[in-house]
């Protein structure tokens, strides 16, 4: 029986960072991914000559420059490149009244796009964006390890303790207090609140001005970039790279119990009831499916955890391959949908679209597109239902949303060639996460990022790892916990 330094369980582009810097380092690393290839809610299938993103299209972290572009830098570290493409517009939001904005790679372009809205808030718009810049200025010029480590924190300090100092006082923010400071019209508050909801699930008062100061600044700074050949790339990369520096994975793996013995992690059994052994345990499914499902006790801070965080909706999903006819010209690649502001968080009214072969065209047969639209629900709506129940939803729900998609594409029921619906049964049984959830939700305004668990758990050594650690969802966001739980353990065994 090899006795591995570190078991991770899935492989995520939190866990596979978190494997390939810890091969990096010289450990022992065995990743279990209990699907056929790896990625997660960041991987991909193939249909009729389609290559369908599941999930993650709008990538930051590819930047070249500073220390928040931590998808270029964990390639790197295992010697691993990607071709990537820049995208000159984050999203084009299509508002409430047929309004427009177009948040443009360049921040001054962004900026008078806004203002020509709402010209009477021109002050309060500089001010507050200008803002965000100042959270991710702090955190581009620190390296990005693990906040449970005393001497990283005590060097990053010492080397930059104005940008630490900084970071600091804005930890128990949210973006919706900011907001206020500087901004008074109710309907620029709204598209706060959008701004924030695509990517955080919640509106501005509860979401971290931590994670908002890097999503708002960024996008201007390494930009929105997509991996060429797809999103499912950079996971194949991470893999290759892991296996260069002595890893090992294996699919179809699907650990069921975390194994105790006195208190401590020390191994996983899968479904075959075969069992590994290890000197720690990083558990990269959900801390639902960690503490609940691997785990049959959940610990007291665990429960703790539970009170203040929530399992955020899943998706509906429809992936569409297109004649390109249906794709108006200049059209940009990231979309959202709202047309009343009171619905944005209701379930099935924000609607999320990507054309990523608008960036990338060999994703698609030739003279085709990929439209990816999605929009938050509920995975109970889509249970209890028999096969053929199941079947009519689908698509009833599709077509309620292939003709909301119609605004943008107005031939696009005379130009669809394939077309695939996924539910939150579909997320919860490929992607492997409880509910099919996106990620935690706070339940009501918590004081920023202060109360998101590190990597570290109650379980001696076992840790947690990805969007359900800090700093939270998103592929660049569970880089960085990957980055900082490698630290953490490599740090625990010595290497
Ligand atoms: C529809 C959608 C759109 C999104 N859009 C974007 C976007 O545009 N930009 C962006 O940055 N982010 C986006 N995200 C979010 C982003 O994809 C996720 O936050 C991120 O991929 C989560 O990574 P992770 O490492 O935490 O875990 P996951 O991706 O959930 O990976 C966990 C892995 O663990 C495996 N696993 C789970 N349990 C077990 C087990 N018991 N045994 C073995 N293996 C197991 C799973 O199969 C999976 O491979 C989107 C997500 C979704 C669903």
């Amino acid at each position: 029986m090899t006795n591995w330094d570190a078991i991770v369980i899935g492989a995520g582009i939190g866990g596979l960072v978190t494997a390939s810097q810890l091969a990096r380092r010289g450990a022992k690393v065995l990743v279990l991914e209990k699907y056929l290839i790896p990625g997660g809610s960041a991987g991909y299938f193939e249909r009729s000559g389609y290559r369908f993103d599941v999930g993650a299209s709008m990538i930051f972290g590819f930047g070249t420059q500073g220390t928040t572009n931590l998808l270029t830098r964990a390639l790197a570290a295992v010697d691993q490149k990607l071709e990537t493409i820049p995208d000159p517009v984050q999203v084009h939001y299509h508002l409430p009244g047929h309004r427009e904005v177009r948040v443009h790679r360049d921040y001054e372009q962004f900026i008078q796009a806004l203002t020509q809205i709402f010209p009477q808030e021109k002050q309060g718009i500089r001010r507050f964006y200008d803002e965000c810049w100042r959270v991710f200025n702090c955190l581009n010029s620190i390296e990005l390890l693990s906040l449970e480590e005393p001497r990283y924190l005590l060097r990053v300090f010492a080397q930059n303790p104005l940008a630490c100092l900084g970071l600091a006082a804005y930890l128990p923010w949210n973006v919706g207090t900011i907001a206020r400071k500087y901004i008074r019209d109710p309907e620029l508050l709204k598209f706060i609140d959008l701004e924030c909801y695509i990517w955080s699930v919640v509106p501005a008062n509860q979401t971290p001005m931590i994670n908002a100061g890097m999503v708002f600044s960024d996008r201007h700074y390494g930009g929105i970039s997509y991996p060429k050949g797809g999103v499912g790339q950079i996971a194949q990369k991470l893999v290759a790279g892991l296996q260069k520096y002595g890893g090992e994975i294996r699919y179809k793996s699907r650990v069921t119990r975390i194994l105790i013995e006195q208190g401590k992690a020390v191994g996983v059994e899968l479904a075959t009831g075969q069992t590994y052994r290890g000197k720690r345990v990083i558990s990269n499914a959900t801390r639902w499916d960690t503490f609940g499902n691997l785990l049959s006790d959940i610990p007291r801070s665990e429960q703790r955890w539970r009170q203040w965080y929530q399992l955020s909706p899943s998706f509906l999903s429809l992936h569409l391959g297109v004649r390109a006819s249906a794709i108006p010209e200049n059209t940009d690649c990231h979309h959202v949908l709202l047309e009343d502001w009171v619905q944005m968080e209701a379930p099935y009214q924000t609607l999320f679209v990507s054309i990523p072969t608008l960036l990338d065209p060999d994703l698609a047969p030739k003279g085709h597109h990929i439209i990816h639209a999605f929009t938050p629900c509920w995975l109970r709506d889509w249970e209890q239902l028999n096969p053929t129940e199941y079947e009519q939803k689908k698509e009833a729900m599709a077509g309620q949303m292939i003709t909301r998609l119609m605004t943008l594409f107005p031939r696009l029921d005379q130009d669809l060639d394939y077309m695939e619906v996924g539910t939150p049964r579909t997320h919860r049984r490929f992607l492997g996460r409880m509910d099919g959830s996106y990620g935690p939700m706070p339940r009501r305004p918590l004081p920023g990022l202060l109360t998101m668990p590190f990597n570290r758990t109650s379980v001696p050594g076992l840790y947690c790892v990805g969007d359900s650690t800090f700093p939270g969802q998103g592929l660049n966001a569970v880089a960085f916990s990957g980055f900082a739980c490698a630290h953490r353990v490599a740090t625990d065994l010595h290497l």
